[in-house]
Formats: structure tokens, sequence, C-alpha cells
């Protein structure tokens, strides 16, 4: 099978071919992969700023079809299924607590993708406990989404109810602000605001048909000067930026939370007085990653969102071939498209 494994040392990927995976105990099975999604880690997994290991496949956002199971297997060969790459352990301390993005034998440290073969090749081993079945209403195109999307269904179980009416400033309308978007209106929010720097990316916010504006920071801000009790309850990162989050801190009500869902790089601060927190009452909210059920809940999530919300053509996806992967990965750091997706 062909598949792109990293080159760590030469900071590349490879076009090369390898073995099919075979199923070696019954836990686990194999994955022809239909789509396979790429995302901002996997440019900077090749850059060097992020850790994977050397020769891997890199793919952490796929779905397919199952191509192999065990003898005795829950799982059919044919069935449609969608994997979550964050493998968990299920015994280490955290597991028990439930808090399974922070697995101490798996989690972030034992990703498909990015530790182990991932989704950017023709077929892909997985652990039955991190595949999924697809429902027979969900498309393709629409479930190469849920990794993205389980990240933002954990972000909604950690923020717990967001109160109908709040004024929420999401920061960044990459493909993370546009999900939110989706599903914040999905929820019944009207009151979306989204800031985005560079007027390309605005246009495909505007034209979601959410009603949703996404503006300058100028136009922002001009706006909050007409009305200035009317602060916002959320700001939500999904930019990593650690210059718009301080410069979002001011606009937030009393009470206001800020959500840091966005990578930042690890050695940026921003600066905020404890005073400020108290006298505002202020919460700050850091989401990593997804969990199992977080992840079974962005498939619910795109089940009864479908064609609405969640096409490549309202999103700016655009695939290409896996061969085609040095224009694919020079078209999304380009911010050609919101996100790129390798079509099997
Ligand atoms: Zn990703
Ligand atoms: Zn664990």
């Amino acid at each position: 099978m062909n598949c792109l494994r990293l080159d760590a040392k030469n900071e590349r990927l490879i076009y090369k071919k390898s073995e099919i995976p075979k199923v070696t105990h019954d836990k686990e099975v194999v994955i022809k992969v239909v789509l396979a999604g790429v995302c901002g880690t996997d440019l900077h997994i090749v850059e060097g700023k992020f850790n994977a290991a050397d020769g891997v496949v890199l793919g952490h956002e796929f779905v397919g079809i199952i191509h192999e199971v065990p003898k005795i297997s829950s799982f059919k060969v044919g069935e449609r299924v969608l994997v979550n790459p964050n493998i968990t352990c299920g015994v280490c301390f955290y597991c028990k607590r439930s808090q399974f993005n922070f697995c101490q034998q798996g989690g972030m440290n034992y990703t498909i993708g990015i530790s182990v073969d991932g989704g950017f090749a023709e077929y892909c081993k997985a652990h039955i406990s991190m595949v999924f079945k697809m429902p027979s209403s969900v498309q393709f195109e629409q479930a190469v989404l849920c990794e993205p999307i389980s990240c933002i269904t954990h972000g909604l179980d950690i923020m717990g109810e967001i109160p109908i009416g709040s004024k929420i400033l999401i920061l960044g309308a990459g493909i993370i602000g546009l999900l939110w978007c989706g599903l914040l209106h999905h929820l019944g929010h009207r009151n979306v605001y989204v800031v985005q720097r560079s007027v390309g990316r605005r246009k495909t916010v505007n034209e979601l048909g959410l009603g949703y504006k996404c503006i300058s920071w100028e136009e922002f801000e001009a706006c909050q000067k007409d009305c200035p009790e009317y602060k916002l309850d959320y700001v939500i990162d999904g930019s990593g930026n650690t210059d718009a989050m301080f410069r979002a801190l001011p606009h937030l009500q009393k009470g206001g939370k800020l959500i840091i869902f966005g990578v930042a790089d690890p050695a940026k601060k921003i600066e905020v007085s404890p005073f400020e927190i108290y006298k505002m009452e202020m919460t700050i909210i850091g989401i990593q990653v997804n969990t199992n059920p977080s992840f079974q809940r962005a498939i619910n999530f795109i089940e009864a969102m479908g064609d609405k919300y969640f096409t490549f053509e309202k999103l700016n996806i655009r695939t290409y071939k896996l061969e085609e992967y040095e224009t694919a990965f020079k078209d999304l750091n380009d911010r050609k498209y919101t996100k790129i997706v390798f079509k099997f």
C-alpha cells in the first residue's frame, strides 16, 4: 500500500510503499482508509515543532471501512467506521476518574498518526476501543470532521451549560472557529461574533448562512464602544494566538469566561491581574483534545446537524490524492483552504 511517512530528521514526508498492516490480536481491526484529514498539528509535526515518532505514518483524523477483523469481533468487514486516535488505557489514575484525555499510558503520548501508524495510508490498524460505527445517515465527508468536533464536544462538557442569549466571541475563523460556529448555532446561540485578521478567511464564516458576523478587531471594538454595558460572556480561542486572547480580555463581561481551545506557543504568556479576575469573577478554562465519550457525542452531533452545517463546500475544505501531498500541505500552509483531506 502507499503511505506518507515522517522523515523527522529532514523535516519532510516521504511517499512510499509499505506492507498492509495485519490484525495481530483479538482487540484490533484493520481499516481501509476512505478519507484522512490534515490539520495544523500535522504541519507542526513536519516542521519539527511538535513531537512525533520518526518514520511514523501521519494522519490522526480518518474514516474508512473495516477490512480485517479477528476471529471474534463486534465489527464486520465492510462496515463504515470512525477512529478516535487518542488511545486510552482505561486503568490508569486519570482513566479511572474518566479524565481519559490525561491517560498516563495513552492519550497524547500514544496517538494514532503521531506515535503509531495513522491514516495517511491506504490501510490502518486500530484498537477496537477507539473504533466507532458510523450511523447510516452520516457521510464520510462529515465523519472525517469528527476528531476536531469531538474536541469541541469535550469543551462543551467542561464548560457546562452556556445560557441561551450569551454573547460569545470566537477568535479565529479557521476550521476550528467554523466548527465552533456550527455547534453553537445548532445549540441555539445567535449572539456570536468571530474576529479574524485576514479578509479571505472572514468570507467563509459570513457565507455559512448562520447570521454570524466575522469582522476585524477594529470593527469589533467599534461596536463594543457603542454598547459598553453589553460585554462578552464567553471568549473562545480557536487560534492559539496569545495577542488575540490578551486583546479580548477587557471585553469580557463580569462573570465572563475565557476558553483556551487553540494550541498556543508554550513559550508565550498573557498577563492577567488576579485582582481583575477577583473583581470580574472571571473564569479561564483550558480544553485539551477529547475523550471517547466526547467522540461518541460528536458523532451524534454530526448525525443531527448534517448537511446544513457540514459540507466541504461550505467549510472551504478541499480533497487531494495522497501523492499530491506536497501541493496539499503547501495549500494548507498558505491558508488557501480551511482544511485539506486526502481521498483514497
Ligand atoms: Zn488534528
Ligand atoms: Zn489511562
